[in-house]
């Protein structure tokens, strides 16, 4: 007979992502009691030992970790704020997105209720959970990180940063906002290559090895940032304002417009205009404090 390592558990959600947390506990053998608003999301997980209830307070009464895994912050009050009396004395973890200031407000609104907090941002999408190249990013209780951290590792790696439950959510919204931008960038230059007769799809095989290949300087980029010395040999801010200007330029020539690319263009501008066109292009990262 085989040890069960972790559990139990509660997912109260069963979305894309709900599921595929629910499925890595049940496949590790964790006694797993699931519920969704909908019903009929859980049938194949209860076919596989999961246990499904049918209402918020059904599946509560199991005990053990308790894990939200909703659309927004409203919903997961919508689904809690009427069993909150049964909660006192449980270990919660929120794997809802929600912004660093509403995961402080469930926080709070947990404590008010003696309940345990712990906030997680999950940097993956539902087939990455359980796989080596699954991370999910943690702040809130360390008691509830420590007591649950096998079963946390079932969903990918796990790391905690500190008490505050709005660290991980900001450091979330921080990374998705960097993958957002990076898309932004595919969306516009394969728009200006399609003018061309180019594919998308010829346009991404060039902008995957290019933008693989421009990510290796983040890590100067960053030393400079952090260092604030903004000295630049070469490619200054000047450089770069006369480069974006060029990208706009053709752009708009190509009949795609610089919606995208005037943003940051008016960084670099403000940074130019303020006499800092010889500093190091890392220095528009001032306009945005
Ligand atoms: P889905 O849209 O697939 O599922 C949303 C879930 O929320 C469903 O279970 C839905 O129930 C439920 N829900 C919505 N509104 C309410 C409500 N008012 N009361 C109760 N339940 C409600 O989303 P995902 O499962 O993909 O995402 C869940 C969370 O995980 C989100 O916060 C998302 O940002 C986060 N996340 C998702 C990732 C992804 O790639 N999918 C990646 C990282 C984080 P019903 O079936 O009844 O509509």
């Amino acid at each position: 007979m085989t040890t069960t390592p972790v559990g139990p558990v509660t997912v109260l959600g069963l979305g894309e992502m709900g599921r595929a947390l629910a499925w890595t506990l049940v496949k590790a053998g964790a006694p797993t009691t699931v519920w969704n608003r909908t019903p009929g999301r859980d049938t194949d997980l209860v076919a596989a030992g999961a246990r499904g209830a049918n209402t918020p307070a059904e599946a509560v009464h199991d005990g053990g970790l308790l894990i939200t895994v909703l659309l927004d912050h409203a919903s997961v009050h919508d689904t809690l704020d009427p069993i909150a009396g049964a909660l006192t004395g449980r270990r919660w973890l929120n794997l809802t997105s929600t912004s660093p200031e509403e995961s402080r407000e469930l926080a709070r609104w947990a404590a008010d209720h003696g309940i345990d907090f712990l906030d997680g941002g999950i940097m993956a999408v539902p087939p990455m959970i359980g796989t080596p190249a699954s991370a999910l990013l943690y702040s809130g209780s360390r008691t509830v990180f420590d007591a649950h951290r096998p079963l946390l590792e079932l969903f990918g790696a796990a790391e905690y940063f500190d008490t505050d439950p709005g660290t991980a959510a900001l450091l979330d919204f921080a990374l998705l906002a960097n993958m957002y931008l990076m898309f932004a960038g595919f969306f516009q230059g394969s728009a200006m290559a399609r003018t061309a007769g180019f594919t998308a799809a010829d346009f991404a095989a060039r902008a995957v090895p290019w933008v693989t290949a421009m990510a290796q300087g983040l890590p100067e980029y960053a030393r400079v940032i952090d260092s604030g010395d903004y000295t630049a040999e070469v490619q200054h801010l000047a450089f770069q304002k006369a480069a974006l200007d060029a990208i706009s330029r053709a752009a708009t020539d190509a009949g795609v417009g610089d919606t995208l690319i005037a943003p940051l263009a008016a960084l670099v501008d403000r940074q130019v205009a303020k006499g800092n066109g010889a500093s190091a292009f890392a220095r528009v990262t001032e306009e945005l404090h």
